[in-house]
């Protein structure tokens, strides 16, 4: 049972928590449920049975209020155009066949229709799915899964608070439904939206809610004059709706900047700030707004987004500032807890001392609740938690593994030079060309050809101990050379082993660095039923051996064609992993950056004359304020320099980077100083090669010219149009024939028929030169 505080004393809450059980449970059913072996009723009890098993964990633990309505099946942005009858055209008549299934439809598409576009939530490694709006569309309140699930909590005698998306950041995040003006901005629905919201806040009053939190993440972003105005018009106006709850307005994942004096002058009762990195930034101006009067103020001092353990004494800091800053003060993670995994208590292979740095859901819902006691009735009550947080601390800050004196003494000898190629572009690219001989418009491949059944199995097998290394080894060695003798039938240029050793290409390179850990039940959800298993950058970073050296030697060893080197870069293995807080992001880069340089430097020293340093995160990385992007930019791309400078000229550096739109990153790209860049481009018809050419690229781009994401073989035909719009931008003595990414997650028959029309369609073009 909760216990009841007086109005003053702080409360500890959470905005949200993972859904998928200790042991997955939701993507199970969920999955049985698509496969036809899970009802619906099954499905619908197993999700009832894992929240009100985490409301209880929570209230246990000493949450006093708990979120509700931020469960859901697949995603909570989905949920809320379901709340909001945003359904797009096409999905209407299966949404009102069945619900659950028209969900499902909207989320992963049918054999008909087209799923939802699916996005990155901000700067995490979580997707939403993008609503799609119109002038025509007509909203229309379903309050029926919020109004469900608090009636659920309630039903427990807890106090609950429903969780919904902000009016303002769901516009914010939606985009022109198909066959809308592309500069159709959806935000010109407000208006048409807030009694949406009103009627939807107005049944939850009356379900029983006292407060409800609206989540305004997209106002932590650079907001025009317009759009802020949008925001003070979207909660003047909820604020004077009639029969409200109370409401708490939720920002997250940075400071609010000009949106804060809007926030704190609205009339509504509770403002959510986060009190992690841009402590400072928002802190400062709540002081100058002269705090929140009146206000209930949310400070998230626990970061919602790492898996470390909390400073319990700095947020104690922090928060005993903001308590003359407003009305009330209470704790919570910076944002929803869905982002970290559920239990460190459940990783047994992880040491114990080390588990002791560790926060996950679990372990930061408790730190919230120590917080909340210690600011309402001293910390004098929590004297014990303190200590042991201390020795934590001290234990992680103090240990050989975040400070390996040989890693930091080479860190800190780095000079600018170590991260210059010894020459300029236009002499390196004399030498390479003499060195590889290659013809105009060059065909390669990204990394990856399809992974087999048969691979999969036997590194599972590995793994579980019914084949041994050898065995293993045996069958990897079989896969490339099935890999390299196909490149080399359909006439590629220069080959690629095909990566079949790595399940993951940031956990294959984690496993073998020193400094960084790996969980075995560390699941956060990706989008979905998709589920990642991030690993831990804990710390200093080395290399104790080479890691693909052997792989692409062996795959050298079986043709007379150039085989490029393939690795992660040290961007990509930050972005995509959970980094230690202890150090700038830039001293972790450049460490990872020093380990990747010994691999390159090996790879060139065993006979490898081009090298692939991928970068996918490069652009997913860039600080959400553009004021913060210039810092960033600087050491990521010197981070990739320092990897791939120590080579010699005529060793040609390739880099590769996808999921995303570059337009804005050219400078970077440019900074990169690669020999050659890949880039995902046919779906967009060649337009990077455009953005490279109007920013004056000077270097060698393949844009891809195969759409790996579809099943779809291009025709030849296609492909070679696709290079002659590149051409158009792209002169032929700098043009590349590639696809747009790797080809892991395709089957085999396409990728050979695929790969055979790029082929041709280079050898095409080539004649027309
Ligand atoms: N080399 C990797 C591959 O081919 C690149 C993957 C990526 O860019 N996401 O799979
Ligand atoms: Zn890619």
């Amino acid at each position: 049972m909760t216990t009841r505080t007086a109005a003053s004393a702080a409360r500890a809450t959470v905005y949200g928590y993972p859904r998928q059980g200790p042991n997955r449970e939701l993507k199970k059913a969920v999955e049985g449920y698509w496969k036809g072996r899970v009802t619906a009723d099954t499905l619908h009890r197993t999700a009832a049975e894992l929240r009100r098993s985490t409301w209880r964990r929570l209230a246990e633990a000493g949450v006093h209020e708990v979120p509700t309505g931020d469960f859901s099946y697949y995603d909570h942005v989905l949920d809320t155009t379901v709340a909001l009858g945003a359904i797009p055209e096409r999905h209407r008549a299966a949404v009102e066949a069945d619900a659950l299934d028209g969900y499902f439809a909207m989320a992963r598409g049918t054999q008909h229709v087209a799923p939802l576009e699916m996005t990155k939530w901000f700067d995490t490694n979580y997707h939403y799915l993008v609503p799609e709006l119109g002038p025509d569309t007509v909203f229309t309140a379903d309050s029926a899964k919020q109004v469900a699930e608090l009636t659920e909590a309630l039903a427990l005698g807890l106090t609950a608070r429903p969780v919904l998306v902000g009016p303002v950041t769901y516009l914010l995040l939606a985009k022109p439904a198909p066959g809308v003006a592309a500069d159709f901005a959806p935000i010109t629905l407000l208006d048409r939206l807030l009694p949406v919201y009103a009627e939807i806040l107005a049944d939850l009053r009356a379900a029983g809610a006292e407060w409800v939190q609206l989540d305004e993440p997209a106002l932590v972003q650079d907001r025009t004059p317009a759009k802020l105005n949008a925001a003070e018009r979207a909660y003047r106006d909820l604020g004077t709706s009639a029969d409200r709850p109370k409401l708490l307005v939720a920002s997250y994942f940075d400071r609010l900047g000009e949106a804060l004096p809007v926030l704190a002058k609205a009339p509504v009762e509770g403002l959510a700030l986060d009190f992690t990195q841009s402590a400072a930034a928002n802190l400062e101006a709540l002081a100058a707004v002269g705090g929140l009067p009146g206000k209930r103020l949310v400070a998230g001092v626990v970061n919602g987004r790492n898996i470390w353990v909390n400073d319990l004494s700095a947020s104690l800091t922090t928060l005993g500032t903001l308590l003359g800053l407003a009305d009330r003060v209470d704790v919570a993670a910076s944002c929803s807890l869905l982002h970290v995994p559920l239990d460190a208590a459940a990783e047994r292979d992880i040491e114990p001392q080390i588990l002791r740095w560790l926060a996950f859901a679990r372990q930061k819902t408790a730190e919230i609740v120590t917080l909340a006691k210690g600011l309402a009735q001293g910390t004098g009550t929590i004297t014990a938690e303190l200590a042991a947080n201390r020795a934590d601390l001290a234990s992680r800050g103090g240990s050989p593994i975040t400070r390996d004196p040989a890693v930091r003494s080479r860190a800190a000898a780095v000079t600018d030079a170590d991260a210059r190629r010894s020459q300029p572009y236009a002499e390196r690219a004399a030498a390479q060309r003499a060195h590889l001989d290659l013809p105009l418009l060059p065909t390669t491949t990204i990394g990856s050809f399809p992974q087999t059944g048969e691979l999969r199995a036997a590194r599972a097998g590995l793994r579980a101990g019914r084949i041994d290394t050898a065995g293993y080894e045996q069958r990897v060695r079989a896969e490339i050379q099935e890999v390299v003798s196909f490149q080399e039938k359909a006439g590629i240029d220069v080959l690629v082993h095909g990566e079949p050793e790595r399940g993951d290409m940031v956990q294959y390179f984690a496993e073998q660095l020193t400094g960084y850990l790996a969980t075995r039940h560390g699941w956060v959800q990706s989008y979905g039923t998709r589920y990642v298993r991030p690993p831990i950058l804990a710390g200093d970073i080395s290399r104790p051996e080479p890691m693909t050296v052997r792989w692409t030697t062996y795959a050298q060893s079986l043709t007379a064609r150039p085989v490029k080197g393939m690795l992660t870069g040290p961007v990509t293995m930050l972005a995509w992993s959970f980094v230690r807080d202890d150090q700038p992001l830039g001293e972790t880069a450049r460490q990872v950056a020093l380990a990747l340089r010994d691999e390159v430097n090996d790879l060139e020293a065993a006979g490898t004359s081009v090298i692939q340093v991928d970068e996918p995160a490069l652009r997913e990385t860039l600080p959400l304020r553009a004021a913060d992007r210039a810092a960033y930019l600087a050491w990521a791309t010197a981070a990739f320099r320092l990897t791939t400078s120590g080579v010699r000229p005529d060793t040609q550096i390739h880099t590769h980077m996808c999921y995303a739109e570059f337009g804005d990153i050219v400078q970077a790209i440019d900074d990169l100083d690669a020999d050659v860049i890949s880039l995902e481009a046919a779906r967009s018809h060649m337009q990077v090669a455009r953005e490279l050419a109007a920013h004056g690229y000077p270097r060698e781009a393949g844009p891809g010219v195969y759409d790996i994401h579809s099943p779809r073989v291009p025709s030849a035909e296609e492909a070679a149009e696709l290079l002659r719009t590149g051409l158009g931008a792209i002169p032929a003595e700098r043009l590349w024939v590639n696809p747009d990414c790797g080809l892991k997650t395709r089957g085999w028959p396409e990728t050979r028929a695929s790969l055979e029309n790029l082929v041709d369609a280079a050898r095409t073009v080539r004649a027309e030169l």
